[in-house]
């Protein structure tokens, strides 16, 4: 049973008022809010279990080293992987795609090499993938989105060529809510050779993940978006691409010996996460992800997809108001733009004076903001604790704010 007021009484910000009005927290795609679990553990972890990781012999050391690194087992039930060793720490989803562009791709790829990529992607899946192109005359083949917001797999794959290296895509667009099809996309990639890296910030909120039936070699996720602590992250890596790969920070942890002369490096996934990591945000992230598989992510998105067919409907009766994306199955991800002059800062302004927290601007998606022809959009975005009822202040919030500016 899925029961969204109990979950709610789990999150203990949701009960409190914005400009006194309840709060109608619909930003959770920038960041999602935290239950009392993950606050508690936080609080433990310093209060009761803190010391360093890996290093020490003493209780406390042993104690938060244990904590921790139980996570990576979390992590790798919650994405189905198949091993924990696959399972590599990060500080969000940036630092992966960061870590798998400095750790795998500058290592194999030469000048002239392709990386596909959708236009939908946020800047994490697309600088460290330019940062590519200026240093190493690497190409980026950009495939667009369809006129309803979706990515159609056959053209990306149509888009692999013989020079093609990798593919770097999103699971879920944090602007339109597409769930893109990127089974069929990774497994063409592997049949080729290709390397698939796939974006799992927003996906991984809002449905089952399995890694090993995508067929993926990459899925970072981030743990602030997970209902966990910011500056939390993994990232699964396909053993098989950890051995072919560099380090990228050098430092403590990663290393088996140093010398004045020599440097060997410890086994992955240790290889690549140099010195002391964000201990207790990891520790909270595993306590997210257990509340997340305790209450099912089938379940969450059962809700959330009703959320979203409710507010659709209710969108579609303000005929000033047009929706960026609506691919079939999109998730609980809204992007808007209003009729008449108003800018997104404005109407969400006019939002937040009714308690309703929403995002304007570009959410770091130039390049779609460029296609779609935009320069900005309100994003509503859902997560597990939201409910219709919320969904019809909003309208009402808008209908004021389209008031004011018709
Ligand atoms: N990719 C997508 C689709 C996102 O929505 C975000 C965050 O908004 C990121 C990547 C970057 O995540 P983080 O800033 O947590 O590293």
């Amino acid at each position: 049973m899925f029961d969204v007021e109990a979950i709610r009484k789990d999150f203990p910000i949701l009960s409190r008022e914005v400009n006194g009005k309840p709060l109608v927290y619909l930003d959770n795609g920038a960041s999602a809010q935290k239950p009392q679990v993950v606050i508690d553990a936080i609080s433990k972890a310093y209060s009761e279990e803190y010391s360093n990781v890996h290093r020490g012999l003493h209780y406390l050391s042993n104690l938060a080293t244990e904590k921790y690194e139980s996570v990576r087992a979390k992590v790798a039930r919650f994405l189905n992987a198949g091993s924990e060793d696959e399972i590599i720490f990060t500080s969000g989803t940036t630092e992966g795609l960061n870590l798998v562009s400095y750790g795998w791709a500058a290592p194999h790829l030469q000048p002239g090499d392709e990386i596909v990529l959708s236009v939908m992607e946020h800047h994490a899946n697309i600088v460290p993938w330019h940062f590519l192109r200026e240093r190493q005359g690497v190409v980026l083949k950009w495939v667009d989105t369809e006129p309803d917001g979706s990515l159609d797999p056959q053209k990306v794959i149509d888009a692999f060529g013989p020079r093609t290296r990798m593919v770097c895509v999103t699971h879920m667009s944090n602007v339109l809510g597409t769930v893109v099809d990127v089974k069929t996309i990774c497994h063409a990639a592997r049949e080729r050779g290709i390397v698939s890296v796939i974006d799992g910030s927003q996906a991984a909120v809002h449905r089952p993940v399995d890694v090993q039936d995508l067929g993926c070699d990459f899925y970072p996720i981030t743990g602030h978006k997970l209902y966990g602590p910011s500056g939390s992250g993994a990232m699964y890596a396909r053993a098989e691409r950890q051995a072919e790969m560099r380090p990228f920070m050098g430092g403590g942890d990663m290393i088996r010996e140093v010398t004045k002369d020599t440097v060997s490096w410890n086994d992955p996934p240790m290889k690549f996460e140099a010195g002391t990591p964000g201990i207790v945000q990891t520790i909270g992230m595993g306590v997210a992800l257990d509340y997340l598989m305790e209450i099912g992510m089938d379940r969450i998105a059962a809700h959330e997809a009703e959320i979203a067919g409710y507010a659709m409907e209710r969108f579609k009766g303000l005929n000033w108001l047009q929706i960026q994306g609506a691919a079939p199955g999109k998730g609980a991800i809204f992007s808007f733009t209003l009729d008449g002059a108003a800018h997104a800062h404005d109407i969400s302004t006019i939002l937040d004076k009714k308690g309703v927290a929403v995002r304007a601007g570009q959410h770091c998606t130039g390049p779609l903001m460029e296609h779609l022809g935009l320069n900005a959009t309100c994003r509503a975005s859902f997560g597990m604790y939201n409910t219709k009822a919320e969904v019809d202040v909003l309208i009402e919030a808008l209908e004021l704010a389209h008031e004011l500016f018709a």
